[in-house]
């Protein structure tokens, strides 16, 4: 360490550092807190439901590595299996049992997976799937829908939501449409955005309609009823292949992520998050037919040099272990307690707002309207959310610094953790209101 380095113990301390070196001083723009304003917290440490900043201070954290995290922080299961993974060596180039074990695994649980590739990203999960659609069908154009994000390809950036949607709407980027400056006019040419929860009409030139079952990129908005079955239908009329983005859903909603929950199956599902373990994996997987196209069996490219790590399919598999019929209750459990406090404290204090939640998911819409679509989420009060924030990290919890984003509980925040965060709710709320933010 220089005496610089061991110098800088504050937030404020690090962000300016940070941002002498890293563009806009962080890896992932929403870290920024562009959308909130203030500093970043730099995180020292975490453990269960907490994370400890540079400055020492504990955090309340429902950000959870944005759904990464499920069992809590440094749960002690996995942080063994990657310790005794890394004693055997940290990536070979070569295949290894744990890859044969993960996929099983990911197949035993979501059978509409027959066959599994595993990558490094939930971004290149969707990238790869969307090429192995295009490769299966001979055709380009895609589907997707507004307000779902599936990472930053450059042909699913377009009205993307999550942070994305910061910069399509600011005014000093008016190039940034689609999406992204940087993204060719080609590259988007073959994309379609049609809104969210509408069964669009399709023909013989769409290779695939790629969907977030359960969009928690706009907030959390939940498929109407038919929406996944409507989907399901069009795509076989026109043969197109229907993907599940299940990256945020997948091992989460349930066992077998939402496919199972809405009895919907897909021809390709992509996942991550969860199945790392908070370290690197992605996957995508569907049917064998169209899964043997991929290289070396077929003519569809896809490669890493770090995919099917050694102690990201450790990590993942030491999450996946904890998550048995009973984890998904508690996890469910809580999500709705958490949901129903929330909302019920915002409204105490005046604040209007619907908090959907689906099985461990949770949205916070600061609007009178559960919304169905993007224009929908798009009506919640920004600097509301701002405000509650701030008064909400001010008091020791985190939310996730974007409007857009969505509330991540998971195994960790048992009922005395959430009797908490609905009590500093209930404080910042009075606070929110008592300055007029709202
Ligand atoms: N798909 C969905 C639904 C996501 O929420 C995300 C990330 O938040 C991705 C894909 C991209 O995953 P990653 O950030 O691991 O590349």
């Amino acid at each position: 360490m220089t005496s610089d380095v061991a110098a800088t113990t504050t937030n404020a301390g690090l962000f300016a550092r940070a941002q002498e070196v890293i563009p806009g001083g962080v890896n992932s723009p929403v870290r920024a807190f562009r959308a909130v304003g203030g500093t970043p917290y730099f995180v020292q440490r975490a453990l269960g439901p907490h994370v400890w900043d540079a400055e020492g201070r504990r955090l309340l954290d429902l950000v959870q590595s944005y759904g990464a995290i499920i069992a809590g922080h440094a749960h002690p299961v996995i942080v063994e299996a990657i310790q005794a993974a890394a004693a055997g060596g940290t990536s070979y180039g070569a295949p290894t049992e744990r890859e044969v074990l993960l996929a099983e695994e990911i197949r035993s649980r979501v059978p509409a997976c027959e066959r599994v590739r595993l990558v490094s990203s939930g971004t290149e999960a969707t990238m790869s799937a969307l090429r192995m659609a295009r490769g299966a069908t001979g055709r380009d154009r895609i589907v997707k829908f507004a307000g779902n994000y599936h990472g930053h390809s450059d042909s699913l950036l377009a009205e993307a939501g999550s942070a994305v949607a910061l910069i399509e709407a600011d005014p000093d980027h008016p190039t940034a449409v689609p999406g992204s400056a940087g993204v060719p006019a080609g590259a988007v040419a073959d994309t379609v955005v049609v809104p969210y929860n509408q069964v669009p009409t399709l023909d013989e030139t769409v290779a695939c309609v790629i969907v977030e079952p359960v969009a928690a990129n706009m907030g959390l908005v939940a498929p109407v009823p038919g929406f996944l079955a409507g989907l399901r239908r069009e795509c076989d009329r026109v043969g197109a292949l229907l993907i599940f983005d299940e990256v945020i859903t997948g091992f989460r909603l349930g066992r077998g992520g939402a496919q199972e929950r809405y009895g919907v199956t897909p021809d390709l599902s992509c996942f991550g998050k969860v199945i790392g373990g908070g370290l690197n994996v992605g996957a995508f997987g569907g049917r064998a037919a169209v899964m043997d196209q991929l290289a070396p069996l077929g003519p569809v490219y896809q490669a890493g040099t770090l995919s099917g790590n050694p102690l990201a399919t450790a990590a993942g598999l030491a999450a996946l272990s904890l998550l048995d019929a009973e984890a998904y209750d508690t996890l469910a459990g809580g999500a709705a307690r958490l949901g129903q406090g929330i909302e019920a404290a915002l409204t105490a204090a005046g604040i209007g707002c619907r908090v959907p939640v689906e099985g461990a998911l949770v949205g916070l819409h600061l609007g009178a309207e559960v919304p169905v679509d993007y224009d929908g989420a798009r009506t919640t009060d920004t600097a509301l959310y701002a405000a509650l924030f701030h008064a909400l990290l001010d008091r020791g919890v985190a939310l996730a610094p974007g409007p857009y984003e969505i509330l991540f509980p998971g195994l960790a925040h048992d009922d005395d953790v959430v009797d908490e965060v609905l009590s500093v709710v209930a404080e910042a709320a009075t606070a929110v209101v008592a300055v007029g933010a709202r």
